[in-house]
């Protein structure tokens, strides 16, 4: 296993065209190491989603380098760009993005379809990434049919199945009673023991509050008020 932070951002920022010109990520440093579970919280606007897009390989910076897992990722091409998020990241977005008429087992397949891992095994890695978030007895459930937190729950089994580096939450509570988001939030401190490097961002402190390391981010500038443990 390589030494080397998970993420390494070495004066990344982004900034977009327009009038006046909108600077949403200053130039920012930051390492988060295999297993820690960071939070990002920031006001409306702050810059969250586009530090989120950065770190997801959705977007590219205007400006600084981004390793993951070692892996300088400034001069790949779309396609390897691709290639390295469907094998190395999984995401938790607010809305689940769950495909609706498709069952919650046939869900969590088909990520690893897009990832072209081996056929044989998929639907058993699915239903294991099921009972690992408490939903093992719902596996032929259409998503209509499961609570938020539920559904929530397949969308992290998804995120989990390609076994990846790096879980990337984007507000994973925010369309949840708080019974729904406390069922997620206690999934959350299960992968972190089991060794999970998390990085969720949230404007909501309870969640903020479940990592170890904490940043917030604000007019586009992060910082890191107090190391918790
Ligand atoms: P947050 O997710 O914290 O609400 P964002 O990262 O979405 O904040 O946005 C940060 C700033 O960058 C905002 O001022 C926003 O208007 C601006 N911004 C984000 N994306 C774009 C874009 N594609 N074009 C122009 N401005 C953008
Ligand atoms: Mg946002």
């Amino acid at each position: 296993m390589s030494a080397a932070p998970v993420i390494r951002l070495s004066g990344i920022g982004r900034s977009f065209a327009g009038d006046p010109p909108v600077t949403a990520l200053h130039p920012t440093d930051l390492s988060v190491r295999q297993g820690e579970y960071l939070s990002v919280t920031g006001p409306s606007g702050s810059g969250k989603s586009t530090l989120l897009h950065l770190l997801g390989l959705l977007d590219t910076p205007s400006t600084g380098s981004y390793e993951l897992d070692g892996i300088d990722t400034g001069g790949l091409r779309d396609r390897d760009r691709s290639t390295l998020r469907g094998r190395r990241i999984g995401f938790v977005f607010q809305s689940f993005h769950l495909l609706p008429h498709r069952t919650a087992e046939e869900n969590v397949v088909l990520a690893q379809v897009y990832n072209r891992s081996p056929r044989a095994g998929r639907a058993e890695a699915a239903r294991e990434a099921l009972r690992l978030v408490g939903l093992g007895h719902r596996l032929d459930a259409l998503p209509t049919t499961l609570s938020g937190g539920e559904r929530q729950r397949v969308a992290i089994a998804r995120a989990l199945v390609n076994r990846p580096s790096l879980l990337l939450c984007d507000e994973p509570t925010g369309n949840l009673d708080s019974a729904s988001a406390e069922a997620v939030l206690e999934r959350f401190d299960e992968l972190h023991a089991q060794g999970y490097t998390l990085v969720v961002i949230t404007h909501d402190p309870n969640v903020a509050a479940r990592a170890g390391r904490r940043v917030a981010i604000r007019d586009g500038v992060l910082a890191e008020p107090e190391a918790v443990r």
